[in-house]
């Protein structure tokens, strides 16, 4: 029987097979020869002391131990070719692993996508990044994969439930992700590494008899008697099915507009907004590492903090170590920004959203647009933010000190953000009481976080796309929508996810309950 132990080692040793044999076998007084194999179970970063230790789980296979390289296989996939059509609306994480799910279930997923394929979302990143040219259907957050593409492609989730959580893992694993995501408790995948596992999910797909539609964009959804009956695409070709997985992600504004227009029952959700705030990394390294030099076995620091301001959370939202801060906005006429960071993390700038939770109630100057309230408040902070910009997509930027100080900097370094920066007193570009609750609350982050309320510190607004600013609310049990039979809201854009995991989980969750239904 193997034997599992909890280690605290040093950076060094977890990083090196040969020093962590030794290691054990000192700790389980045998030579080192005795030791066959050693599997790393769990690792963990504690940075809570002035030393830094890696928290180790092992599994250790001494000689003459039965040891068997697991290996990650994908599940058995049907041909569904002429099996019972299902619409999936949505090539992103949501859309991706219900048509998975629908395949291993005998359905046959329809995806249909208004973006292009990976490959060809590239040329159109770039028409952003240097021409400042924003194509609507795609862009950082529209195309196959949707915006978990060249997200970050941190795997941490909220989700409870640690068996759906693993099976996407391992899924992503069988897919070509690197087994780390495993192991670590903060797994990460790298904008380099994803859009080769997007486009090998697929391939997949296609092999497997389903079908895949890019350039696709649903225009409209058939509904009759209450009863989804198909969709209509942008070139007016009509697609039929009486189930349909709308996994149109937070930013198809369009798609929200629809529903409201036909009447289908959508909601205002409160969101969170802010800035995207750009750090040296060293900088951020010696805070959390408590130390001038992270070396060369620690990875970039992250860092995770929450103020309650007003009576307000303001907390870091989808921090990138060693990243780069992109512009994201879906339609011209906007500035947006998030952030990504390449499987190694080694560039030299971190970047973080810090946001603001929102309340329905601050939507209220947009009330006359009903459920779409939430969404215009955040579309008029965008547009206001490219009016700012010159009405480019370089990104109204500011230094953190001068900020709090409501003072214009006098100038802004060169940032991470390709398109460029613009200084603007970033008040401007916020209602008053925010810009007010992200001054104080940046000072409170330099009392926590010593060394964090920096001039050197650059922030880039509007950090606006968190989550949607719409619900399309479903019943609980069945996951279809409150009135309209056949629609399955899913994914981030139906509020019901908020990251590549629990995005793909709620898309396996829907295809499930087709999956039942058909089979009753
Ligand atoms: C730069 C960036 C970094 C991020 N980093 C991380 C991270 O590190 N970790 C993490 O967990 N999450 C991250 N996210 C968020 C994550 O990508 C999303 O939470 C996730 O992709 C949501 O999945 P989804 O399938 O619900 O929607 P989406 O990924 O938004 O996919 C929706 C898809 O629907 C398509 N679509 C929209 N309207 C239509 C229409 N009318 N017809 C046809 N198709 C349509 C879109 O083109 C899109 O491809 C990041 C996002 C961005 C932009």
């Amino acid at each position: 029987m193997p034997q599992e132990l909890l280690l605290q080692v040093a950076p060094e040793i977890a990083a090196n097979e040969t020093l962590l044999h030794d290691y054990l076998s000192r700790q389980l007084k045998i030579s080192v020869k005795e030791i066959q194999h050693v599997t790393i179970v769990k690792r963990s970063i504690d940075a809570r002391q002035k030393v830094v230790k890696i928290n180790l789980k092992v599994m250790v296979y001494l000689k003459g131990e039965p040891f068997l390289e697991q290996k990650i296989a994908l599940p058995d996939y049907q041909n569904v070719a002429n099996a019972q059509e299902v619409i999936v609306v949505g090539a992103g994480p949501a859309g991706l692993f219900a048509a998975l799910q629908l395949i291993e279930l005998g359905l046959k997923p329809i995806v249909i996508e208004r973006g292009k394929d990976v490959r060809g979302r590239r040329r159109d990143l770039k028409a952003i990044n240097r021409d400042h040219i924003v194509n609507e259907d795609s862009n950082y957050c529209f195309g196959e994969g949707g915006a978990g593409t060249y997200s970050d492609g941190k795997l941490y989730t909220r989700s409870k439930k640690r068996g759906d959580v693993n099976r996407i893992l391992e899924l992503l694993v069988a897919f070509g992700a690197t087994p780390d995501i495993l192991v670590d408790a903060h797994p990460h995948i790298g904008t380099n590494k994803l859009p080769q596992i997007i486009q090998d999910i697929r391939e997949k797909i296609i092999e497997c008899g389903g079908k895949v539609l890019f350039e696709t964009r649903v225009t409209d959804i058939s509904i009759k008697n209450n009863e989804v009956q198909g969709v209509t695409t942008q070139n007016g070709e009509v697609i039929s099915a009486n189930k349909l997985i709308l996994a149109t992600g937070h930013s198809a504004r369009d798609i929200f507009e629809l529903l409201d227009k036909k009447k289908v029952l959508i909601e205002a959700k409160p969101f969170a907004l802010g800035v995207r705030a750009e750090h040296p990394q060293s900088l951020i390294d010696s805070i959390q590492y408590s130390c001038d030099y992270r070396g060369e076995h620690l990875p970039p620091a992250p860092y995770s903090i929450v103020k309650q301001v007003n009576g307000r959370g303001m907390y870091s939202f989808c921090m990138c170590p060693g990243g780069v801060i992109a512009p994201c906005a879906t339609s011209p006429g906007e500035v947006v920004t998030n952030g990504w960071s390449p499987s190694k993390r080694d560039q030299h700038t971190a970047n973080s959203g810090i946001v603001v939770e929102l309340k329905l109630e601050d939507f209220k100057p947009f009330a006359k647009f009903g459920a779409l309230a939430g969404m215009e408040f955040q579309k008029s902070i965008e547009q206001k933010a490219w009016q700012l910009a010159g009405q480019t997509q370089k990104v109204p930027a500011q230094r953190l000190v001068d900020f709090t100080q409501s003072k214009m900097s006098s100038d802004i370094p060169k940032t991470s953000y390709v398109p460029g920066t613009t200084s603007v007193e970033l008040g401007q570009v916020f209602p008053g009481f925010l810009t007010q609750i992200m001054r104080e609350g940046f000072s409170e982050f330099g009392k926590s976080m010593k060394g964090y309320a920096t001039n050197e510190a650059i922030l880039h607004a509007p950090e606006s796309r968190t989550s949607s600013p719409v619900r399309i609310p479903r019943d609980n049990y069945t996951l279809e929508h409150l009135q309209i039979k056949g629609l399955y809201p899913c994914g981030e854009g139906a509020g019901y996810a908020g990251g590549i995991i629990s995005a793909a989980i709620d898309g396996e969750k829907c295809a499930q309950k087709i999956a039942e239904v058909l089979k009753n």
